[in-house]
């Protein structure tokens, strides 16, 4: 592996590339990757270079967002079958028949969301920003899509607002349930119990902290507890592990894995520089469409 590692580093100079990994992704990729975090904020650095390719260790509608703030550069995503369960619960034509049922009313969609679906909607919204990003839009009512539970959080946390939720979900946290938090706690009753709002709004409603993976990680960091229950991916307690080795961070329930994250392994990657596939493009004039999505909430939460 450390073979492995040296070849990748050596051919990503050569080829003026950057290496991005998703939090979820496993560590033997931080090592090859020039920055780690959310999907948003690496795609953003990504631009931000002057590197000719972008090779991200993620899932699609992660490579596709890379391209649309890099449009010049050379997007590689090394498993083509590496797909997000939640984005693909909505297409162009269900996005269509969603917003024509409930018509004149602003459409949020989740930062997880293809392209096409990006470029009909109003503005974009990641996990850290939703709550602003709806408040903003000084709506008595609001389209959120795809993600129902992430609309939902975000209704709870807002008066005034009515939060018409798409019905889609993140496979992975659509597995926690309010047992498993009960169960845990009884467990581990001196533990705060940090939560992704990609979970049951039953779930949010029992945890102590509920946040984006940067935000779980950031609380984790900065409490004073020594124990942590996390209910989100499995790859942000083996980064807390690694970063925290005198906390301890419990997961909620086992295998709590996205297997689309976890697909990419450092073969890939070198055969995705070697060979320079799988290259993600995006129709330029439906690039632009969906910038305009980002641009918009990337201006309200300034
Ligand atoms: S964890 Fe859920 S939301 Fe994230 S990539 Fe996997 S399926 Fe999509």
């Amino acid at each position: 592996m450390a073979e492995l590692t040296e070849k990748i580093k050596s051919l990503k100079k050569e080829k003026k590339a950057v290496i991005l990994a998703h939090c979820y992704q496993n560590a033997e990729i931080d090592e090859v990757a020039d920055f780690v975090g959310d999907s948003l904020y690496l795609s953003q650095m990504a631009a931000k270079t002057d590197a000719d390719i972008i090779i991200f260790a993620g899932v699609y509608f992660m490579a596709q967002t890379a391209k649309i703030l890099s449009p010049d550069k050379k997007v590689l995503l090394p498993r083509m079958e590496a797909g997000c369960a939640m984005a693909d619960m909505i297409n162009l034509a269900q996005l269509r028949e969603f917003k024509a049922k409930h018509p004149d009313i602003p459409a949020v969609c989740y930062i997880n969301s293809t392209a096409e679906v990006k470029s009909e909607c109003d503005i974009c919204c990641t996990s850290s920003n939703a709550l602003k990003i709806v408040e903003s839009l000084g709506a008595e009512k609001v389209l959120f899509l795809p993600d129902k539970y992430l609309g939902k959080w975000v209704e709870s946390k807002l008066s005034g607002v009515e939060v018409i939720t798409y019905d889609g979900c993140c496979p992975v946290h659509h597995r926690i349930v309010a047992e498993d938090i009960l169960h845990i706690k009884k467990l581990y009753p001196e533990a705060k119990v940090l939560t992704h709002p990609e979970c049951r709004r039953e779930v949010t409603e029992l945890s102590d902290y509920v946040g984006s993976t940067t935000g779980i990680m950031k609380f984790a960091k900065e409490n004073s507890a020594r124990q942590f229950v996390i209910a989100t991916e499995k790859g942000v307690i083996d980064r807390l592990r690694r970063d925290c080795p005198d906390k301890t961070f419990i997961p909620v329930k086992e295998n709590l894995v996205c297997e689309s994250m976890k697909c990419t392994t450092l073969e890939d990657i070198y055969k995705a520089l070697v060979e320079e596939k799988y290259e993600i493009n995006v129709d330029r004039a439906l690039s632009e469409k969906a910038l305009l999505c980002i641009d918009r909430m990337l201006e309200v939460s300034k």
